[in-house]
């Protein structure tokens, strides 16, 4: 029998295998894909921004060494409206950090994930295996198809991390709901002739936020929320239309556009189950909370859903637990996080429906909010603080240590 098993394998899965293998469990992670190497991608790979919070978690777990080295870093982040005077700035150096958050391409995260994954005894990855069917009794039973096989497996805890429209929620009579925003967000990279070393940019304009986040060198990530119709609109236009309607929302703070990747758009949506938890399963990830991408939250949030798992796991074994001790963990585990998952909706919420509203008067208040901001460093702090990751206490792996 296996302590834990993971249903879903993507980059949340993998790091909650990474994190609840200490001290000593053992885990399977039942994945549908599989791993093979990918061509690299270049200026078209997906990235994601790291906080803080994941940067110490991962410090913890002893993987920031092999991610920071294929990551870039956050050092400044200059918050602006279009056409208007306020503006904010954020420097790592105000709050003693090296960097205020990184970004790094999904695939180079994923392989440093996944070395990590096959170098553990602990940790056993099926791939090409489908999550099937799950029941509970004293144990939790879960059946998955593998090569034509039905296979079973018996554990201790499961977590449910195969994604925004996970199957095993559903099994397990875990509803959701799903807030559609009516906006789309188009993503791209792009190069640029004027990169300001270790800058992020967000920008306001009249349609939505447009944030440029740096991926090293003269390439930058950029998430840009629109209305559908100009969505698709934007996506629709060749290279040189789709650089030059970008430079008009974003500006010239980094020079011309010289070179955009594919672009492909995405409704603004969020989904988020209406539990965490049914008897010894956990949701976890996008199964629990998948985020609009604007406030690049869900992987960071989930990143410390894990860790305060972590932490209410770390004093108790597996066969403790088994002593009826699994369903006041559960529970715990759902009271202490939908705290903190709440707080970082309201905020993504709050910025959708503050940012991206056209009334002119919106428009002045926002920017004279930007320039006040600017002005009172306390409030800032708590803006940056809360970008970090940082506002919801501390636990062992946020302290960066095991
Ligand atoms: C454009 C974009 C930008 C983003 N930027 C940021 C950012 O800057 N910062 C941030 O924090 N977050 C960001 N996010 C969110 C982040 O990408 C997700 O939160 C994260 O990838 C979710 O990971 P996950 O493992 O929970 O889910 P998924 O990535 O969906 O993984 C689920 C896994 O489960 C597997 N699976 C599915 N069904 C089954 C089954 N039946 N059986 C077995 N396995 C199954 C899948 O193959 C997959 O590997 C962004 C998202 C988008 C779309």
């Amino acid at each position: 029998m296996r302590d834990i098993a993971i249903i879903g394998g993507g980059l949340v899965g993998l790091c909650a295998a990474l994190a609840l293998q200490h001290p000593a469990r053992r885990i399977t992670i039942i994945e549908a894909g599989n791993f093979d190497p990918q061509p690299a991608r270049g200026l078209a790979a997906r990235s994601l921004a790291l906080s803080f919070s994941s940067v110490q978690i991962f410090r913890a777990l002893g993987l920031w060494q092999a991610i920071e080295a294929q990551a870039a870093p956050i050092r400044h982040i200059h918050v602006s409206a279009r056409a208007r005077w306020g503006v904010t700035r954020l420097h790592a150096d105000d709050y003693r950090l090296d960097a205020l958050g990184y970004v790094i391409e999904n695939q180079a995260l994923s392989d440093c994930l996944l070395q990590a994954v096959q170098a553990s005894e602990l940790i056993e990855l099926q791939q090409n295996a489908s999550f099937a069917s799950i029941d509970q009794d004293a144990l939790v039973n879960i059946g998955y198809r593998q090569q034509n096989r039905r296979r079973q497996l018996k554990v201790r805890l499961a977590l449910v991390a195969d994604g925004a429209q996970s199957q095993a929620r559903q099994a397990l009579g875990i509803d959701h709901r799903r807030i559609d925003y009516g906006q789309s967000v188009v993503i791209s990279n792009v190069e640029v002739d004027m990169p300001q070393a270790d800058t992020a940019y967000e920008r306001f304009t009249a349609q939505g936020p447009l944030a440029m986040l740096p991926l090293g060198g003269r390439r930058y990530a950029c998430v840009w929320t629109l209305q559908p119709d100009r969505a698709a609109e934007v996506c629709g236009l060749d290279d040189v239309g789709f650089a030059a309607a970008l430079q008009d929302s974003f500006g010239f703070r980094l020079g011309l556009i010289e070179a955009v990747s594919a672009r492909f758009s995405l409704p603004l949506q969020r989904t988020s189950a209406v539990a965490l938890q049914a008897g010894r399963c956990l949701l976890i990830g996008n199964a629990a909370n998948a985020l609009h991408p604007v406030a690049g939250q869900s992987f960071n949030l989930a990143l410390r859903d894990v860790a305060g798992l972590y932490e209410l796991l770390c004093d108790q074994s597996l066969a403790e637990l088994d002593a009826g001790g699994i369903a006041p963990l559960a529970e715990k585990y759902e009271r202490q996080r939908i705290a903190e998952q709440r707080q970082v909706i309201r905020y993504g919420d709050g910025l959708v429906s503050m940012f991206s509203n056209e009334l002119p008067l919106l428009d002045q208040a926002r920017a004279a909010a930007l320039g006040l901001l600017d002005l009172l460093p306390a409030l800032k702090a708590q803006a940056a603080l809360s970008g970090m990751g940082m506002t919801f206490g501390g636990n062992r792996l946020l302290r960066g240590h095991l």
